[in-house]
């Protein structure tokens, strides 16, 4: 069958159904949306969603502000639960990342993120439960903390269904046709072409092999990243608030019934590259007591907890891990991609940015830093870390 679309979206994760709802915002008619599974199979539904706001540059703070007031106001803005809690979010940092930090902190005071840079001592008036010792200050973001990866998904499909976007889930895209440099739309496994005069590839930890379909190379690498869920102790009291101790490569971000999802902190992703299809498969113990030690470490109190199970997360990485939101040499094939661990936190300001993109609106935000072609040789490659202080 010949079917035709203004816009296909490519990948039904928190990016595409984000992207999907902006497009309508700006005026953007006939946009289809494809998932050759269902809403949030990838790496949305394994996701942490914690949202912390530092971020080293200016785009990412605005970003993250932006997608920050859109989770608090999730209802009305979108429709549906974000299932934000406002729990706060503390970072540890060592005593060698201190000036860093206090710099970025500065900065980002004048996109209005609301963060306070505490003595180590300080932070048992919030949180005694962590272990002070070993840092060099504390950030304390009270607006921060985490949400639901899957219920911003549904919600962003929900209210672009409402405005005429169509959603099709177990449709994968196995080809996509060109024209010279022009992108004219894609194939799918049921046989189906569909013409377009616009493609979107949101296909997250898929998006390398999504890009090759149009003859396009992504410096992406998939890395593993695992998650740990621990059971806290009856006597530990009211949940912990989130915690990315940066100076001992862990994090904590409390769960409902009394249970704390943990994982690593250091930068290792990118040397472990994954399989995209062993998202959500098993993890060992090994990689699990290594992570459980440094949450103890930082949360002593967790030291004991029971652990309960873990799954196999990955993250999309650019070399500088920031997300490429761009027209590739392909025209009218459009990248929101590499979101290298990010995703969740900047997916509405993503969604806006890329609608804005792909419709010749103003961007809210600069978009030089995630152009396509960015990278050479011989730019420098980032880390984990480094998308927190620069
Ligand atoms: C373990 C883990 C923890 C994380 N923690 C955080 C966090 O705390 N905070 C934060 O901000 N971010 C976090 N992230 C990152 C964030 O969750 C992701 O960046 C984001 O969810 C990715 O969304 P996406 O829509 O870009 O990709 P995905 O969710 O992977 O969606 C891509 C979709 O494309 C579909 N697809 C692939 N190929 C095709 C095809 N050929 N045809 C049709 N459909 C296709 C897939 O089935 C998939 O559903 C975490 C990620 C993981 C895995």
């Amino acid at each position: 069958m010949i079917r035709h679309a203004e816009v296909i979206i490519i990948g039904g994760g928190v990016t595409g159904a984000s992207i999907a709802f902006h497009l309508t915002a700006v005026g953007a008619r006939d946009v289809l949306l494809l998932e050759r599974k269902f809403l949030a199979s990838g790496g949305t539904g394994r996701s942490v969603g914690i949202v912390r706001q530092l971020y080293p540059t200016p785009e990412t703070s605005q970003m993250v502000v932006r997608s920050l007031a859109v989770f608090q106001g999730f209802s009305d803005a979108v429709g549906g639960e974000s299932g934000y809690v406002d729990c706060g979010v503390l970072i540890g940092v060592s005593t060698a990342m201190r000036p860093k930090l206090e710099e970025t902190v500065r900065r980002q005071r004048s996109f209005g993120v609301r963060a306070e840079v505490l003595e180590p001592g300080e932070l048992a008036r919030i949180e005694p439960r962590i272990d002070s010792e070993h840092l060099g200050a504390v950030l304390y973001e009270p607006e921060s903390g985490y949400g639901d990866p899957t219920a911003v998904t549904t919600g962003y499909a929900a209210a672009a269904r409402r405005r005429g976007v169509r959603i099709e889930q177990g449709v994968e895209v196995v080809a996509i046709r060109t024209a010279g440099d022009r992108v004219t739309g894609v194939e799918t496994a049921a046989g189906d072409r569909i013409d377009a005069p616009v493609v979107v590839n949101a296909a997250g930890l898929w998006s390398g092999a999504v890009a090759r379909l149009a003859g396009v190379a992504l410096p992406i690498v998939v890395g593993r990243h695992p998650v740990f869920v621990v059971e806290r102790d009856a006597g530990f009291g009211r949940p912990h608030l989130v915690y990315l101790d940066l100076a001992g490569g862990s994090y904590a971000r409390p769960e409902t019934g009394g249970l704390t999802l943990t994982g690593s902190l250091t930068d290792d992703e990118a040397q472990h590259p994954m399989e995209p299809e062993l998202l959500g498969g098993d993890v060992s113990l090994e990689e699990a007591t290594e992570v459980l030690e440094r949450t103890g470490r930082a949360i002593p109190r967790l030291a004991d907890a029971r652990y309960r199970r873990g799954w196999a997360g990955a993250f999309d990485i650019t070399p500088d891990w920031m997300p490429i939101l761009d027209e590739s040499p392909i025209r009218g094939f459009w990248i929101a991609t590499g979101m290298s661990g990010h995703g969740f936190k900047l997916a509405p300001a993503v969604g806006e940015m890329m609608a804005a993109l792909i419709t010749g609106a103003a961007p809210p935000v600069n978009p030089a830093p995630f152009a396509f072609g960015r990278f050479t040789a011989e730019s420098p490659s980032g880390t984990f870390v480094a998308s927190y202080l620069g």
